[in-house]
């Protein structure tokens, strides 16, 4: 019988288009003998649509958003509505997924759900809660690995907890700002300096993020921040080069060559990673083994002290001055087409992207195994 694998794309994050590219990749390389593969699109509304299981490579963005029409499944907002579909219900062909209150969640129809999403409700927890309530195997981390990876201050603690090294930091929430804004400023100044880099606390694709240099500056870009989120988070700014981890497995992870990011722009901002398309990764990173070996071992620090599965890409920065190695994120999502980071670390490193979808699939289903 042939594995039956959910794929959820789309959704209502900035990385929606993002998402497609990879599911229409996926859907490239997957092994169709292998797998049976059921599309469920999240339209930018947050409507959930199904169709009837892939027979091959979608070869176009129509094709995954159903030519826009599809199916409705439910609409986000009574995620309960959506358990019988992993629970129970079979996504027919031709047939709309709407359940009745049919399918216990006993016998999950799908052997295993790919989360194909970025970003908020994608890679923070939510979605990941809502496969573990319907009781289906996922794909990548479990939801305190991705709500801890979504959030820059609860990871910056985690990581300090464990001992990585990191750049000096600040947060508040837009309450503690709005009554202690002249302490919060001081409190920078004398323990993160200029510049420095302020960042909304939980999104990622560099939205919201600004570098300031002076006081001014710094007082704008928390405004912009708090645009983004309730709570942000300031940086000591560093001048480093930026390099980059991948990491697989569950409680015995393994991780890939290290990769190397060179910015068309000042930093890796939104731009120079989705627009512009100069940014060059170099692979493996022109850095020494001793360099190498101390990066790939603090990769693997990082996953475990968030608990980590299935998969993440961990970012450092590797300072110019001193060839200090210091954490920057860890990203349990990360872009996954066949020109992203994460899979070309793996096919330098020895695993082409097929057989990083069935170790992917593998070790979620290992996961689940080993949590019951
Ligand atoms: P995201 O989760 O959105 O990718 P990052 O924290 O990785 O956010 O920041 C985006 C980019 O901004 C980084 O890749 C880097 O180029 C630059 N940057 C972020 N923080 C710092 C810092 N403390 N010092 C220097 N550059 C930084
Ligand atoms: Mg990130
Ligand atoms: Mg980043």
């Amino acid at each position: 019988r042939k594995i039956k694998v959910g794929l959820i794309y789309g959704g209502k994050s900035g990385e929606h288009d993002v998402s497609l590219s990879t599911a229409m990749a996926v859907t490239k390389e997957i092994d169709f003998n292998k797998y049976e593969v059921i599309p469920f699109y999240i339209t930018k509304q947050g409507e959930w649509r199904s169709g009837a299981a892939l027979k091959a490579a979608v070869q176009s963005k129509e094709q995954l958003t159903f030519g826009g029409e599809g199916r409705a499944v439910q609409r986000s907002g009574s995620s309960n509505a959506l358990l019988p579909l992993f629970g129970g219900l079979q996504p027919a062909e031709d047939t709309a997924v709407i359940s009745s209150t049919s399918g216990a969640a006993a016998e999950p129809a799908l052997d295993v759900v790919f989360p194909l999403l970025h970003g908020t409700f994608g890679e923070d927890g939510t979605v990941q809660g809502l496969l573990e309530i319907a009781n289906v195997p996922y794909v990548g981390a479990g939801v305190l690995a991705s709500a801890v990876g979504m959030d820059k201050v609860m990871m910056k603690k985690v990581f300090a907890q464990a001992g990585l090294p990191q750049v000096v930091f600040r947060h508040f929430t837009r309450t503690q700002w709005a009554k202690d804004r002249d302490e919060h400023v001081m409190e920078i100044e004398v323990s993160v300096g200029y510049p420095c880099f302020v960042k909304p606390a939980n999104l990622g694709s560099s939205v919201g993020i600004s570098k300031a240099r002076n006081r001014d500056e710094l007082l704008a870009a928390v405004d912009e921040a708090f645009q983004y989120d309730r709570k942000v988070i300031v940086e000591e700014g560093v001048d480093a080069r930026e390099v980059e981890v991948a990491v697989l497995g569950n409680d015995e992870p393994e991780a890939s060559v290290v990769g190397e990011i060179v910015s068309s722009n000042e930093f890796y901002d939104y731009k120079a990673k989705y627009l512009d398309g100069k940014s060059v990764m170099v692979i493996p990173a022109e850095i020494s083994p001793e360099q190498s070996d101390a990066i790939r071992e603090m990769a693997i620090r990082a996953y475990e002290a968030v608990d980590g599965s299935g998969l993440s890409r961990v970012d450092f920065f590797l300072t110019r001055e001193d060839g200090k190695v210091l954490i920057n994120e860890i990203n349990t999502m990360p872009g996954f087409t066949p020109f992203s980071m994460y899979p070309l670390l793996w096919r330098e490193t020895g695993k082409p992207y097929g057989q990083l979808l069935d170790d992917l699939i593998r070790l979620a289903i290992e996961r689940h195994a080993d949590k019951q």
